[in-house]
């Protein structure tokens, strides 16, 4: 199975096409730069979904939808949000055989649509906060796309909150950023920086981003979730406005954030080897699967009986698979399951049999652990339970081992090259530097941390004045 897989210390890239296509996560489709989601990946997808819609909902917020279209002149009320969108947005201007009186954006992000219709619900201050998540598509049109990483079309949460002051945004914004950084700690088992973006690589219409960031195997950052204070910059335009006990007309305060199908492509990166794709238990579609060894009919019918009564025992708690297919070998299955992401493996074999137990293998590291048949319902809670941190702390050692301190130019572009990672280095404060440090190098700023970087130091490329270093990478 695994035999067509590029290892990654030959050509990262194609390793992360081979694994997706051949665990068969996802596929090319016929519209370039579009992605089709296959069932394993979907699975993925709608864990991330179930998990993510439980905390929004735990702090306050609901679902709703909005439409697909926007008019064009909505997406230009705001100027940032124009201009930063308008390069690749896909806009409709025929429909039913007729040209449209106004064209039609398909949706690139909905703050515009979302709060032309806040404008008419909200009135009085007892109207707020407004607490609303939607899951949908969104599409912009780019030129160079990956599986997961990026894609024209892809599958999102945006929330887009409403508040009185600026002071209740700023707590949401900071709320949902804890949301995202232990979900992706907790569940994805990936540790990441979080901060806040510089003004270059906000929001287009943002008064401030906040960001994670985690750490993929080929030394890159990937930013996997993003959540903004846009203060009044759409409110002002859109009339999102509302009366308070006194009487007087404010505009609100206003928050959207969101992640994407992308956190499927940050688990990938983080988790998959040169053997296929590997899931952290919490979110993996298969948790366990049970794969017989037998040789004569005789040794068939027990153990398959034997397997048959561990799925049904562990099928209430965990999402588990019996592979009883008669026509393929064990080798053949273990590499199949292990190509698809599945943490633990139980194989039975007649000396399992004999023993009473099973061989538990965890998909990780491949150590191999025997589990009586009368406690298997414990062993393998605990065992999920293990690998779900294990996981999570090789990556944190990962993220530690693959950030370093820099301070000298010339070494920071060297080491960038050859090994890659988090570098905290200082920096001036000034745009332009920053653009000059991305056009020579290539990395960007990925994030200005929120506490504990206040230290006097020295601009890693102009060596002007300095009171906190923040953390530079390659990005996808
Ligand atoms: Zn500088």
């Amino acid at each position: 199975m695994a035999k067509s897989i590029t290892p990654r210390s030959e050509d990262y890239s194609r390793w992360y096409t081979d694994i997706i296509t051949q665990s068969q996560m996802a596929d090319y489709s016929p519209v370039k730069g579009c992605m089709v989601i296959r069932p394993l990946g979907y699975a993925v997808w709608e864990a991330i979904q179930r998990e993510l819609d439980a905390r929004f909902r735990a702090t306050g917020h609901q679902n709703a939808y909005f439409p697909l279209f926007i008019p064009e002149s909505f997406m230009k009320r705001e100027a940032e949000h124009v201009e930063g969108f308008a390069p690749e947005c896909a806009v409709v201007t025929h429909g039913g055989g007729k040209k449209l009186e106004e064209p039609l954006v398909v949706r690139p992000t909905s703050e515009t649509i979302i709060y032309a219709m806040y404008s008419k619900w909200i009135r009085s201050y007892r109207d707020l906060p407004v607490l609303i998540n939607q899951w949908a598509n969104v599409v912009r049109w780019e030129m160079r796309t990956r599986l997961f990483l990026r894609t024209t079309e892809f599958l999102w949460q945006e929330g887009h909150t409403a508040h009185a002051t600026e002071a209740e945004a700023e707590e949401e914004v900071l709320r949902i950023l804890e949301i995202y950084r232990s979900f992706s700690e907790d569940c994805m088992a990936i540790p990441v920086y979080t901060g806040r973006k510089t003004a270059s690589e906000k929001f287009a219409g943002a008064l401030r981003t906040y960001c994670i960031e985690a750490l993929m195997q080929d030394g890159k950052a990937l930013q996997a979730g993003t959540s903004h204070n846009l203060g009044q910059n759409f409110a002002k335009p859109f009339e999102v406005k509302y009366q308070t006990a006194a009487g007087d007309w404010e505009y609100c305060w206003q928050t959207s954030w969101g992640v994407s199908t992308r956190l499927v492509g940050a688990i990938l990166m983080s988790h998959a080897d040169d053997n296929g794709v590997s899931f952290p238990p919490f979110l993996a579609p298969v948790q366990v699967v049970i794969v017989p060894i037998w040789k004569s009919d005789d040794q068939k019918t027990r153990i398959a009986e034997v397997a048959r009564r561990a799925e049904a025992e562990l099928g209430p708690k965990f999402r588990v698979k019996a592979d009883l297919r008669d026509e393929l070998s064990p080798g053949w299955k273990f590499n199949e399951w292990e190509m698809k992401g599945v943490p633990l493996r139980l194989e039975i074999g007649p000396r399992d049999l004999e023993a009473g137990q099973f061989t538990a293998v965890r998909r990780l590291d491949r150590v191999k652990t025997p589990v009586p048949f009368d406690s298997v319902g414990s062993a393998v809670g605990s065992m999920l339970d293990a690998i779900q941190i294990d996981m999570r702390e090789a990556r944190r050692a990962a993220l530690v081992a693959g950030t370093r301190d820099a301070d000298d130019y010339e070494k920071f572009k060297k080491d960038l090259d050859e090994v890659g990672g988090f570098f905290r280095a200082h920096w001036c404060g000034e745009a332009a530097c920053e653009a000059v440090i991305k056009e020579e190098t290539k990395a960007t700023i990925r994030a200005i941390p929120l506490s504990g970087n206040r230290a006097e130091g020295r601009c890693l490329r102009c060596n002007g004045a300095s009171h906190e270093w923040v953390y530079f990478a390659r990005a996808y």
